[in-house]
């Protein structure tokens, strides 16, 4: 599945081959890929005529300007685009296809049909689904660590799936998470309200450096994510945590194991990623023992929710 750094690859790779071209027409051929409007002969009409202005991107949606319209567009499991001239054959799972006057042709294919689009009035679409409720923007200058801070807050959520949930940081998926999470030696069942200060200046640092090296090797290709140009990713032999399980740590040697935190396939080092709470938190809150004292009750209240 894309994430940031993928989606990154794809919005620079569309800003060179897109950006001035005219929309003569637009088949769809898959009308569940189109949200709003739902309609594909509504969806066509709005967009005939008009032309690409930019490529941009929030999270790990692509938002391509328009004249006057915006279009979001989700790549979700396995979506992606690529420019083809008008007498080349149309691939199977080819959904939606944008006609230029020029006689070249933007395809969307999209094997798992889950991917999504949005049109919008410019400015519309930060008010509304899919872009309203998007939390920080990692690689943007506004993601420093002070408001790292702030939206962590006082959550008492494991950090993974907090992270991979869009509404606090946008872009992170199952790998960067686990690369973010190992390079912070953070374990991901960590609730976020027991990260240090320390903890989270790791963090914040780890998350910004995975995905900026990420976006600088082209986005990194586990299996059949391909770029707007048809060249596969190039960060797959850098990660260190993700996909290595029973491959030695590159920190201290030990084996990188796989679980399950969240229902996500997760890995680890664990030795540079300790559990929550120190080696006795199982046993005390887990089991039928009592605390003796008034404080130590509380503070298990305190932890337990
Ligand atoms: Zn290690």
């Amino acid at each position: 599945m894309p994430e940031l750094p993928e989606v990154e690859t794809v919005r620079r790779t569309l800003n060179q081959l897109i950006v001035g071209k005219r929309i003569e027409r637009v088949t769809v051929n898959l009308p569940r890929i189109l949200q709003r409007p739902d309609d594909p002969l509504l969806f066509a009409a709005y967009l005939e005529g008009r032309s690409f202005v930019a490529v941009e991107r929030r999270g790990k949606f692509l938002r391509l300007v328009l004249d006057g319209l915006v279009l979001i567009s989700h790549l979700r499991m396995e979506g992606r685009y690529g420019l083809y001239g008008q007498e080349e054959p149309t691939e199977l799972h080819t959904h939606v296809i944008f006609h230029f006057t020029d006689g070249t042709e933007l395809r969307y294919k999209d094997v798992r049909q889950f991917g999504t689009m949005h049109l919008f009035a410019p400015g519309e679409e930060w008010q509304a689904a899919p872009l309203n409720k998007l939390g920080l923007e990692p690689l943007d200058d506004s993601f420093t660590l002070e408001a790292f801070r702030g939206a962590l807050g006082k959550r008492t959520t494991k950090i993974k799936p907090l992270l991979l949930n869009q509404e606090l940081v946008v872009g992170l998926g199952n790998i960067y998470v686990d690369e973010a999470l190992h390079t912070a030696r953070i374990h991901p069942e960590t609730p976020a309200s027991e990260l240090k200060r320390k903890d989270q200046e790791r963090l914040h640092a780890a998350i910004v450096e995975t995905l900026a090296a990420a976006v600088n090797a082209g986005g990194s290709s586990i299996k059949s994510y391909v770029n707007g140009q048809g060249e596969m990713g190039l960060f797959q032999h850098s990660l260190k945590a993700y996909g290595r399980t029973g491959e030695p740590c590159l920190t201290c040697g030990a084996e990188i194991e796989k679980s399950v935190v969240g229902g996500r396939g997760t890995h680890i080092c664990p030795r540079c990623q300790k559990p929550p709470g120190g080696s006795g938190r199982a046993s005390l809150t887990g089991g039928s023992l009592k605390p003796r004292s008034h404080a130590v009750k509380r503070r298990l209240e305190g932890a337990g929710q």
